[in-house]
């Protein structure tokens, strides 16, 4: 059986959503963040995040910026355990028509060739539409959390988010609980 992974969106969903986030000193983990990935981590998830960053497309910053802040995201979580088995990135505008901004499916098929996992098997965990969106063109599993922008996303993503839930932490209890009763089904 092959590893099952959990896909999160950066930006809103495990750190704040600093507009056009590009200094590392602004990298800040959410409440529940921690608390919800360990759990994930604990239960056997693979972790993997997919994150559109217009922000090199527009100019407002650099590749070299992406990967700083997402060092210095890996560097918040790992005393805690918490290791991110990918990090995948759009550096496109939406001007760009290109397949891996969110919602279209491309950054997940760049996590499943690079890790290997079956994104119907898959959670994609997010505070946008769009993370909604490139869970269900791909047949992931699709929660939406409140922090970021999700709490104004709640109404449009009513289709297409499967579960909505505060944060992290209650993300990690909707796979929990969805995970014993799979379990429970085939033990019956
Ligand atoms: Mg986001
Ligand atoms: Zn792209």
């Amino acid at each position: 059986m092959s590893k099952k992974y959990i896909l999160l969106d950066r930006d809103g969903t495990i750190i704040h959503d600093r507009h056009y986030l590009h200094d590392p000193d602004g990298v800040e983990l959410l409440p529940g963040a921690v608390e919800g990935l360990k759990r994930m981590v604990e239960m056997g998830f693979g972790l993997a995040v997919l994150t559109n960053q217009s922000g090199v497309g527009r100019g407002y910053y650099d590749e070299a910026s992406v990967h700083a802040c997402n060092a210095r995201m890996a560097e918040l979580l790992l005393p805690h355990g918490i290791v991110l088995d990918g990090v995948f990135h759009c550096p496109h505008t939406p001007e760009d028509k290109c397949r891996c901004r969110k919602p279209e499916p491309g950054l997940m098929e760049q996590a499943v060739e690079s890790l290997g996992f079956k994104p119907g098997e898959a959670f994609m965990v997010g505070d946008k539409e769009a993370d909604m969106g490139v869970g269900r063109n791909t047949g992931a599993t699709t929660i939406l959390v409140r922090t970021g922008k999700g709490a104004a996303h709640e109404e449009r993503c009513r289709e297409s988010a499967d579960y909505v839930t505060d944060d992290l932490c209650g993300a990690a209890a909707i796979i929990w609980s969805l995970f014993s009763e799979s379990k429970q089904a085939v033990k019956s």
